[in-house]
């Protein structure tokens, strides 16, 4: 009996101090991590590893030609870059695609799809209008509209998000939206002469909007403060913006088509949370460029800014 207890306690004894030493070695080991250090995203990723349908996150960004362009899609290309499964389609308001453009997103490391529409010139925006004038963008997320429709189908799984270039963008709104049954909505920083607008929701349910500015729109909802499931946009195939919708009425235009108030999915803390923000970027000032082209030094144009 003595001998018994002894070879127990001495086969404890072994097994325990083989799992102390393996843990400890395990201590050293470099972790698979490289991709991503941001905590949440990271658990995103794994509680989806093996799963590979995803829901996939369309970025429908309008853009155009200015000297500070490269520097708003720099920037937006390199939040997007620690989304998981998303696909960001960027339509330029041009008659052709530009080379600088298919560039940047040659090497932006992004699943891309470039498109470009050009707004027509009674609906341009000139350079000394005030940018409230006339709608923007709005021709150019109606031709990433057109073409999800030709080239994804009802059964693929995915969500619509419609993201200026200049905004800034917390890559938290991206995990709120992806599982989006008809369109969810969050609040948005800095607009709408606030420090931020929001739905206002009871029991999970969005019951008003805080909001200043045209408070009887249907839905007084920045273009950033929405996301609309794939399918519901395919099983509307008219649903558009309207380009000659009046002045804050855009999102509305599209939105009424699709849900009622009723239906809107709160996200983001039921909409107590700001992960978006409407910036703007100051239009940079260029005019000592003439100056020095005059005395024949100019800027190399060579370089791209
Ligand atoms: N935009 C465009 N063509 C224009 C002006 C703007 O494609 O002539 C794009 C712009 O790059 C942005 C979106 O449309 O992604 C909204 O424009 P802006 O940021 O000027 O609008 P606001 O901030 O005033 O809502
Ligand atoms: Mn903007």
């Amino acid at each position: 009996m003595r001998l018994k207890l002894r070879n127990i306690f001495l086969v404890y004894f072994v097994v325990s101090s083989a799992g102390l030493m393996y843990a400890l070695l395990q201590l050293g080991q470099q972790c698979d991590c490289t991709h991503s250090t941001n905590y949440a995203l990271r658990k995103e990723q794994l509680s989806h590893r093996g799963k590979e349908n995803l829901p996939i996150i369309y970025v429908v960004t309008p853009t155009f030609a200015r000297p500070h362009q490269r520097a708003e899609l720099t920037r937006l290309s390199q939040t997007l870059l620690l989304v998981p499964s998303l696909h960001w389609i960027l339509v330029e308001d041009s008659a052709e695609r530009t080379a600088a453009v298919a560039e940047l997103l040659a090497q932006s490391d992004l699943p891309y799809t470039h498109l470009n529409v050009q707004t027509p010139l009674a609906m341009k925006l000139k350079d000394s209008d005030p940018n409230w004038l006339k709608p923007r963008g709005v021709e150019q997320r109606n031709e990433a509209l057109r073409w999800l429709r030709e080239h994804r189908s009802p059964g693929d799984r995915g969500v619509v998000y419609f993201a200026d270039d200049d905004n800034t963008y917390s890559v938290k709104i991206f995990q709120e939206m992806r599982y989006t049954q008809k369109v969810s909505v969050w609040p948005v920083g800095l607009v709408g002469g606030l420090r931020y607008e929001a739905p206002l929701v009871d029991n999970g349910k969005v019951i008003g909007f805080h909001t200043a500015w045209k408070t009887h729109r249907p839905f007084p909802i920045d273009m950033a403060g929405f996301a609309v499931s794939l399918s519901l946009l395919l099983t509307h195939p008219n649903a558009r913006f309207d380009p000659d919708a009046e002045r804050g009425f855009l999102e509305s235009s599209l939105l009424g088509q699709l849900v009622t108030l009723r239906e809107l999915e709160p996200r983001a803390d039921n909409c107590t949370k700001v992960w978006v923000w409407h910036t703007r970027t100051e239009k940079p000032k260029l005019k000592q460029e003439d100056m020095l082209e005059k005395q024949g030094r100019g800027s190399n144009p060579k370089i791209f800014v």
